[in-house]
């Protein structure tokens, strides 16, 4: 694949300090690590970088946006359980009787635990935008020749509680999505890596775009890593938020080949399994990446960011 790879500049100096006063400045805590409030000009910042992404869509692009919530059903025929059950958070209510919901609310009103009386609901936390377009896309039908292009929009969750400003347990996806032919995907792939590239330069933030592995659980998963690493399934553009030497991952294009293709039994019109690939930008990482490189008074980021932006 020919792809420029450009250089993270070294000339960021990024303080450990600095990253805890832009915390403060941009969210308000919510009594949980990696879940917080948002302030305005965060916000304003996520708004310009949806709308700077939602330029580059494709024409023919179906636009879905999905609650943060999905069939349970549905991710575990995707195969989630199989390669990040640590990551899921899955919803639970009280099902019982009323007199055994009114027993669980008076354990707790007695200072116990009302939790155990919980059990699973039909839903999980949605870990991807992009597990519920499958489905849909499925239930059309055998794939049409020009193949599909969705543009799709969640907020995820992961269990992996932190403190790191680049880590949310919630958090905002954006994705575009295309299904069809393993060359029709791989030339989207392909396509959407260099604009990517583009997006990033025209924010003046600093990348470089390499081949990466999903955190794949258990000692298995090791060898699922590798295996994604040397077919190159996955890319990321990794830009210097905390650190140089650990640049964190604010954009990642992958192809799944025709694993949903086979689990949803979609079809292309040869009868062949469909491909799949996405792009994922991490809104909240693109939008922390922006502070942290430009610093916290967007009146004095680059005047050509903010033109690309449309700030000023
Ligand atoms: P992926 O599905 O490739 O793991 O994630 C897609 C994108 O979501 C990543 O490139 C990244 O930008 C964002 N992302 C993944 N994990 C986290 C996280 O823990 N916190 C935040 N804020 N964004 C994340
Ligand atoms: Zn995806």
């Amino acid at each position: 694949m020919n792809m420029p790879i450009q250089p993270a500049r070294q000339t960021t100096v990024i303080k450990t300090a600095e990253i805890d006063a832009m915390a403060t400045t941009l969210f308000r805590p919510m009594g949980a690590d990696g879940v917080y409030a948002r302030t305005a000009d965060y916000e304003l910042v996520i708004e310009k970088l949806s709308a700077l992404i939602s330029s580059y869509r494709d024409a023919e692009a179906e636009i879905l946006r999905f609650p943060p919530v999905m069939s349970r059903f549905q991710l575990e025929k995707s195969g989630y359980l199989k390669s990040f059950p640590n990551l899921l958070g899955c919803v639970c209510a009280l099902h019982g009787s009323e007199s055994e919901i009114n027993q669980a609310v008076g354990r707790h009103d007695a200072g116990g635990d009302w939790t155990t009386s919980l059990s699973p609901a039909d839903l999980v936390l949605s870990p991807a935008a992009c597990y519920p377009v499958y489905p849909i896309a499925a239930a059309r039908g055998v794939v049409p020749a020009e193949g599909y292009v969705f543009d799709i929009a969640a907020d995820v969750f992961r269990h992996e509680p932190s403190r790191e400003i680049d880590r949310f347990q919630s958090f905002r996806m954006r994705e575009y999505v295309c299904i069809g032919a393993a060359q029709h995907v791989s030339d989207f792939r392909a396509r959407w890596m260099d604009r990517a590239q583009e997006i990033a330069s025209n924010l003046a933030l600093p990348f470089t775009l390499e081949t990466a592995s999903d955190p794949f659980f258990g000692r298995m998963g090791q060898m699922k890593a590798v295996a994604q690493l040397q077919a190159a399934l996955k890319f990321e553009l990794l830009i210097p938020v905390r650190s140089h030497e650990k640049q964190t991952a604010c954009m990642s294009f992958n192809y799944h080949k025709e694993h949903f293709g086979t689990v949803w039994d979609m079809k292309l019109q040869s009868g062949e399994p469909a491909h799949s690939g996405c792009v994922a930008f991490g809104m909240d990482r693109l939008a922390v990446a922006m502070f942290a490189i430009h610093g916290l008074d967007m009146t004095k980021w680059p005047a050509g960011v903010r033109k690309t932006l449309s700030l000023s």
